[in-house]
């Protein structure tokens, strides 16, 4: 039988750098430039290779992702999604965040790696409030989960603890 929903969803404290999961997703700028936040972070530990994978690539267009490999990280895979600035919530930002969420859960699966995990996309600089990102990215990842095997394990990667007080109450923990 396959394992319940639930259980295949985790919040881990601290820096999505570190973790040894399959793939790490990138709250990515549409450039695919290093920039700031969570993106710098990755592209400091992941190396010069991957600014260079990313430069190829070119781009990415909000609510969409695209994968490279983690080069010096230990996850070996970065999917690179770009969540949407908040507008104030009239311009499809919540559509926009979930997809971000769904797409970059079908491209794991495609590529093949079967653990991911998340920093709260859109909640920094791109001024997203946390709690309604918050909802939007647990009930988008149930959701795929519910529907979909192919991922074993959906890590929350919360850096501070607001953003972990958030997904522990969304999560029910
Ligand atoms: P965005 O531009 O999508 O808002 P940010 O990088 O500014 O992206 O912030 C997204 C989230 O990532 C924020 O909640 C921020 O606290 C968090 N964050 C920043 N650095 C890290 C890190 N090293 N690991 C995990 N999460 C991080």
């Amino acid at each position: 039988m396959s394992k319940a929903t639930e259980d295949r969803i985790e919040i881990h404290p601290g820096d999505i750098t570190k973790l040894d999961v399959d793939a790490i997703v990138n709250a990515a700028n549409a450039q695919l430039r290093p920039g700031g936040g969570v993106c710098g972070a990755i592209h400091r530990a992941a190396g010069r290779n991957l600014r260079e994978a990313c430069a190829k690539i070119g781009g990415c267009k909000t609510g969409d992702a695209v994968a490279t490999d983690g080069y010096e990280l230990k996850a070996k895979f970065v999917i690179h999604t770009v969540g949407p600035v908040w507008h104030g919530g009239k311009q499809n930002e919540d559509g926009l965040l979930a997809s971000c969420y769904r797409t970059s859960l079908k491209i794991a699966k495609q590529i093949g790696a079967r653990s991911v995990a998340f920093p709260a996309i859109s909640t920094g600089v791109y001024a997203f409030p946390l709690e309604r990102a918050t909802q939007i990215a647990v009930a988008t990842v149930r959701d795929f989960l519910a529907e979909d095997e192919a991922i074993d394990k959906v890590v929350f990667c919360t850096f501070g603890a607001e953003a972990e007080a958030a997904y522990r109450k969304e999560l029910g923990r």
